[in-house]
């Protein structure tokens, strides 16, 4: 069944979208922990990092790494949560691999 996530890559349903090229997309949260919480997701499917391949798992790291390091210097914190969910039994609700980037709120 397609996923909310495999939606907002279809440009199926609508996203505030920070960055796209061909391999990911990156998306604040509908729902955020602290301001400019995102998402980061591979457009090919996997269900979580249990079965992603690793090249598609290093690279979206990468990416997410590298757009924390901007919002944060864009929000003026010093860190950011980096937290992949994998299953239910680990708070996963949408299964389409996901990494959330969690910046680090003001005066905390
Ligand atoms: P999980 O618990 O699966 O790791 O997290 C899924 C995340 O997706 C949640 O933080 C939730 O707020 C977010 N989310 C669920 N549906 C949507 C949606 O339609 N749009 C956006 N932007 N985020 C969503």
């Amino acid at each position: 069944m397609e996923t909310i996530f495999q939606q907002i890559i279809d440009k199926k349903a609508d996203a505030k979208i920070l960055f796209e090229n061909k391999r990911v997309i990156a998306f604040y949260d509908i729902n955020p922990k602290a301001p400019g919480h995102f998402l980061v997701v591979p457009k090919v499917y996997s269900r979580n990092f249990k079965t992603i391949k690793e090249k598609d798992m290093l690279y979206l790291i990468k990416i997410a790494r590298k757009l924390a390091l901007k919002e944060i210097k864009k929000l003026n914190v010093d860190g950011f949560r980096l937290i992949v969910n994998n299953e239910a039994s680990a708070k996963q609700v949408v299964f389409h691999t996901h990494v959330h980037i969690i910046p680090s709120e003001k005066g905390m």
